[in-house]
């Protein structure tokens, strides 16, 4: 969506109403996984959700809730209340435009509860339903069974295997040599 033009936007909105809404974090991943890690897994697995099925990816939002990593140089976390506000924000402007079904695609668990009350606010406020989805495996999404052998192997958690592994196939620059066991 962000390297269209309006028109082309406005043609996009007379056959279909959905839009991808992908959310991140800029915060420290470890030694060894670049920082904007949230915010490029969840628009680059946007971008091929949209390569096979056509459906708009709206401008990927870089800041997410992170006030737990700001110890480390270089995180940037809005506060809550701010991070409610701008997902409410961007979803409605989704909305006056005639997008009816937004999906934020999320890369950052500490993100969860601010999209959770965007969502009741949207719901409240508008009467519309946005939907969001955990780009990465959770315990209850997809990816389970995988997420439950890492986790018995002793492995899972922030800038682990997984988002390491992720990262990996998806072009993220990792410093493997400084990556800790
Ligand atoms: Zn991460």
């Amino acid at each position: 969506m962000y390297k269209l033009t309006w028109p082309e936007i406005e043609s996009y909105l007379k056959n279909c109403d959905i839009v991808i809404f992908p959310v991140g974090s800029n915060e420290q991943h470890g030694k060894h996984i670049a920082e904007d890690n949230d915010a490029f897994t969840s628009l680059q697995i946007a971008k091929k959700v949209a390569e096979r099925t056509g459906v708009l990816v709206a401008p990927a939002l870089p800041f997410g809730y992170s006030s737990h990593h700001m110890k480390f140089p270089g995180t940037i976390s809005l506060s809550f209340d701010t991070l409610v506000n701008v997902y409410k924000e961007v979803c409605k402007c989704l909305l006056h435009h005639g997008f009816k079904k937004i999906v934020i695609f999320n890369g950052h668990g500490g993100n969860t509860n601010a999209i959770t009350q965007a969502q009741r606010e949207i719901r409240e406020e508008t009467g519309c339903i946005i939907y969001s989805i955990m780009v990465f495996p959770t315990e209850k999404g997809f990816g389970s069974g995988s997420l439950k052998i890492l986790k018995q192997e002793g492995g899972g958690g922030h800038a682990c295997e997984m988002e390491t592994s992720v990262g990996l196939c998806l072009g993220q620059r990792i410093l493997l040599d400084k990556a800790e066991k």
